[in-house]
């Protein structure tokens, strides 16, 4: 029966069931009050909400069989830039079960289905931001502000911020590393995970490792008022073993390295090498055996080019790139990971957001280089992934920052789809719209491909086959 409702979608407690009873049949003459009442679902009560599939052990086994088609005008398929007009795709439970004419799905899969018409949108494969830290309060750039929350705190904060990255259309996100030694960015992929609660698919580094006063070192503090030495310091190779296997022990997918300096902190100069290339070395030999991967913060020259020779699997930022670096990350097949916007956007409002003026003047200086950065490694076709560094607000700033930057409009949507899905090792998993992977599905209003701003309008999201937001009525 075509427009049942999708209620079905959600098992969730009792208190908050009024807010699920909206029906995509709406979407011909729709409630604009019952659709608010949606979007405040999403954002506020998501979290809350368990998916029944999600639970261990299903009360009724056949709710992994539900059927959903989202059908739209157009469709684009990220391998190629094709774009293929009216198009559905056809989720069974939380997996893609086939892509394919709309007319034709919907005549041989419709009756019993719940089925979701976008209109005149364009399906894309959910979105993949690979450079984040979701813990914390985005809004407050200040040096003591991981000083200033709890744990526990810095993780609600971090599954508010997950809900703003859904609601933009990220439905998998690589943390880059936090500076919370209780790791409640793992405690949020593993809740996640076990549907406790709501958002994006989550793999994560530990903690920054950083050697003592470098970029990763939280303590900003006089001398003689110096916080206990954080496990996450490593001044020698045997350090960074430690510090790795702490990591790797607490359920860190990544290792992040601090191989130069950087700006958000008040004393480090980003175009100084801090970890020596032995110690990543030494990094990267325990991570890969464990089956780990290793991403480097590396923005000076130098810092790039080691970290590089140690065998990092990406760069980030990769702010003072040269040819030499890029000769060698091609070689490689490193991957970089740019995060243009977040240096651009830092300098127009990190002193209002409380950051200490000794970073806004650094984050100045990297706009001095960048663009001859960017411009070499798409000279050298390095494989570049889609990475904000920002607040979850802004986390579709960086397609246009690609674009300006000098990208085509389609190599900065695969960055953060099938590209980003290549770095992550989820190929077979996510990053296209195809057959036995997840059923991510997102929908923009307008063409990408045409103007890369319509990736800020995101108005349709599933994750796994779970809607997160529905298009508001005109
Ligand atoms: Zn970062």
């Amino acid at each position: 029966m075509i427009g049942q409702t999708i209620e079905h979608k959600l098992s969730v407690r009792k208190i908050k069931l009024a807010f699920c009873c909206f029906n995509t049949s709406l979407f011909g003459g729709v409630n604009v009050g019952r659709l608010q009442a949606v979007a405040v679902f999403c954002v506020l009560v998501a979290p809350f909400v368990v998916p029944s599939r999600a639970q261990t052990t299903p009360a009724n086994p056949n709710a992994a069989k539900q059927i959903t088609i989202v059908r739209a005008a157009h469709l684009l398929d990220v391998r190629d830039g094709r774009v293929l007009e009216n198009q559905a795709v056809l989720v069974e439970g939380d997996r893609i079960r086939q892509v394919g004419p709309a007319a034709s799905i919907t005549n041989e899969f419709g009756h019993g289905a719940t089925v979701i018409d976008l209109g005149n949108s364009m399906l894309l494969p959910g979105l993949v931001d690979c450079h984040n830290h979701i813990l914390g309060n985005p809004k407050d750039q200040s040096p003591t502000a991981d000083l200033r929350m709890s744990s526990p705190l810095q993780t609600l904060w971090g599954l508010h911020n997950l809900q703003i990255w859904l609601a933009h259309g990220f439905t998998t996100l690589r943390d880059a590393g936090e500076s919370d030694l209780a790791y409640g960015q793992l405690a949020l992929r593993n809740g996640i995970n076990q549907g406790l609660v709501q958002g994006p698919r989550i793999v994560s580094a530990g903690n920054f490792i950083s050697l003592t006063g470098g970029h990763g070192d939280a303590d900003p503090l006089a001398p003689d008022q110096a916080l206990a030495r954080r496990p996450n310091l490593a001044d020698n190779v045997n350090e960074v073993g430690d510090a790795v296997r702490r990591d790797i022990k607490y359920g860190a997918d990544w290792i992040k390295l601090m191989a130069t300096g950087g700006v958000m902190d008040t004393t480090s100069d980003f175009n100084v090498q801090e970890l020596s290339e032995e110690q990543m070395a030494m990094a990267v030999e325990i991570a890969h055996r464990a089956r780990k991967k290793v991403m480097a913060h590396a923005e000076g020259t130098e810092g790039i080019k080691a970290a590089v020779r140690a065998g990092v699997d990406s760069i980030e930022h990769g702010t003072m790139l040269d040819e030499e670096g890029a000769t060698r990350m091609q070689q490689k097949g490193t991957w970089l990971v740019p995060t243009l916007y977040t240096f651009q956007h830092g300098v127009a409002v990190g002193a209002s957001l409380g950051a200490d003026p000794a970073s806004v003047e650094k984050g100045k200086k990297v706009l001095g280089y960048q663009q001859t950065a960017f411009a070499t490694a798409l000279k050298h076709h390095l494989k570049i992934a889609y990475g904000v560094d920002d607040d979850p607000d802004f986390v579709s700033k960086e397609f246009g920052a690609l674009v300006r930057g000098g990208m085509k409009p389609l190599d900065a949507i695969q960055a953060a789809t099938v590209r980003a899905s290549e770095l992550l090792g989820m190929s077979d998993q996510i990053g296209t719209l195809e057959m036995g992977k997840y059923a991510d599905v997102v929908a923009v209003t307008g063409d990408p491909l045409v103007d890369i701003q319509a990736m800020e309008s995101v108005v349709f999201v599933m994750k796994g086959g779970v809607v997160f937001k529905m298009p508001a009525q005109k």
